[in-house]
């Protein structure tokens, strides 16, 4: 099963089953909190992560909660107020990346900065949320 940290290693999870899909998030929080054009997330239930040190939640919207290492202020996590039986751990940080699913949606393209162009991965395209 997948494990992961961030880059300072000292916040640390282990999970008990493998991430049902990888959801590609474009929405102006994501890639400001990534730093990059885009956030992917693993999707996985919430009872299968294992976090050894808790990491930092913070109140991202009124919808979700998002987590980071307050040492080195790595992103982690997102779960959303009306999904609280799933989260979504930042794909970035697993460290096995081979046990990551290929991509399935690309979500909240209407927030998708200019400069960065859609691979052509035979993902869904969505406009905001996935149906
Ligand atoms: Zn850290
Ligand atoms: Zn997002």
């Amino acid at each position: 099963m997948p494990s992961g940290s961030c880059a300072c290693h000292y916040i640390r999870y282990t999970t008990t089953s493998t991430p049902t899909r990888l959801v590609n998030c474009h929405c102006t929080t994501c890639r400001k909190q990534a730093g990059a054009p885009y956030q992917a997330f693993v999707h996985f239930p919430i009872e299968a992560i294992k976090w050894e040190v808790e990491p930092t939640t913070w109140r991202s919207s009124d919808t979700a909660s998002r987590t980071f290492c307050p040492k080195c202020g790595s992103t982690m996590s997102m779960v959303l107020d009306a999904e609280p039986q799933q989260i979504g751990i930042v794909a970035g940080t697993v460290d096995d990346a081979s046990q990551i699913p290929e991509p399935s949606d690309h979500i909240f393209l209407e927030e998708k900065v200019p400069w960065y162009g859609l691979p052509a991965d035979g993902t869904g395209r969505w406009q905001a949320w996935s149906q």
